[in-house]
């Protein structure tokens, strides 16, 4: 296996505050890399440290066997290291073709018509070649970052860092960048991406850099992190993104946005889509349209806890109010009683009273007939 970039001791302190401790490790050709972990824990400073868009306290970065440490390398190395930020920082003022033209035209003294072709060509790969005369504001969010990477692949780069590529999307165009990200994951190129997307980690790549205590605490292939992690807060950190809480305000919630919550939840958890219609079934026929008219006082909270291994899910819900009776279906239309009961795995329903406090806890299962 080719190296590409080895990374030696790797520190970064600011004042006093170590935020990289000592960061060891080998990043070879073709290594599609996902950093996932807590936010704070230094995902971005570790890719900008790679980079040089921050310098490191301490440590080297030795890219393609050179060490790249001398300010007069560093305009050379970032033509070498594409970079795609959770903000697409197009240039406003210039067309989409101008925007992927012209870095590569002034640094790299490329032809004009040679890198028109390329361009478009890349354009085309991400699926917006009607669009080279349009301007960033003209383009949708989803647009505007598939764009950013074209911007960042004109350079033709080794390596492609992306931080946190579709955090600012509205989640309807996450898929699109995602897609991008994985063709070009299969062409082959080097790539490392700074990613909250589990689902998305998963399925493009190789590897996985879980970080945390300001270094790569956990190391291995999709499988070994997501399945069976070795540490303690690996594991935390994965189960953590299994469960799902929300607080509902009888008097001023937003319907639309509490279901778009859970079907984001649903979708970033793999859950089969009869688990996915269940829960959607029961936030809008239950939980919002049955018990929510019975807070007397507060919010209502709920709590979502998924388990991929038998595509089960206990959902827990606390309010104040009257006490539930016949699981608060009393008055519910008989069509969507027999259907939520029909959801409940027999014997999990339990309803705890006390102090004008419901806790109501239930399981539902995907994989067994509705
Ligand atoms: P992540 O990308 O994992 O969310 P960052 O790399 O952005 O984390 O930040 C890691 C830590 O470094 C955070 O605690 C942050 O507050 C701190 N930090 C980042 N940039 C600076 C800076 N310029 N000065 C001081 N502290 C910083
Ligand atoms: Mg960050």
């Amino acid at each position: 296996m080719e190296t590409v970039i080895q990374i030696e001791h790797l520190q970064k302190k600011y004042e006093q505050v170590e935020i990289l401790k000592d960061i060891n490790c080998t990043i070879n050709k073709g290594d599609v890399i996902s950093i996932i972990g807590p936010s704070g824990c230094g995902k971005s400073t570790f890719i900008n440290c790679i980079n040089r868009m921050i310098e490191p306290t301490s440590g080297k970065v030795i890219f393609k066997g050179r060490e790249i440490t001398s300010k007069s390398k560093i305009s050379e190395l970032r033509m070498e290291m594409g970079m795609v930020f959770q903000s697409f920082n197009l240039f406003p003022h210039m067309t989409v073709l101008e925007n992927i033209m012209y870095a590569p035209m002034k640094l790299k003294k490329t032809e004009r018509v040679a890198m028109y072709n390329r361009a478009m060509e890349l354009l085309t790969m991400v699926g917006l070649s009607d669009k080279y005369d349009r301007y960033p504001g003209e383009l949708s969010g989803g647009q505007q970052q598939r764009v950013a990477i074209c911007r960042a692949l004109a350079m033709d780069p080794e390596v492609l860092l992306l931080d946190e590529p579709t955090s600012a999307l509205d989640p309807t165009m996450v898929g699109e960048v995602e897609n991008v990200i994985k063709i070009l994951a299969n062409t082959g190129l080097t790539m490392m991406i700074v990613t909250h997307e589990m689902n998305f980690a998963k399925s493009v790549s190789n590897r996985i850099f879980y970080m945390d205590e300001g270094g790569i605490y956990e190391d291995g292939t999709p499988e070994q992190i997501f399945d069976s992690p070795k540490k303690e807060k690996t594991r935390w950190f994965i189960n953590r993104m299994k469960t799902y809480s929300c607080e509902i305000d009888p008097l001023n919630y937003n319907y639309f946005n509490i279901l778009n919550d859970v079907n984001k939840f649903t979708f970033s958890q793999f859950m089969s889509a009869r688990m996915k219609y269940k829960l959607q079934s029961v936030f809008e026929e239950y939980i919002i349209n049955t018990l929510l008219p019975n807070v007397s006082d507060g919010s209502m909270s709920i709590t979502i806890a998924y388990d991929d291994t038998n595509d089960s899910t206990d959902l827990s819900i606390k309010y104040n109010g009257k006490a539930l009776e016949n699981r608060g279906l009393s008055d519910a239309d008989e069509i969507i009683c027999s259907l939520l009961n029909s959801f409940i795995v027999d014997d999990s329903f339990t309803a705890q009273y006390e102090n004008n406090t419901n806790v109501i806890r239930f399981r539902m299962v995907g994989n067994i007939s509705m």
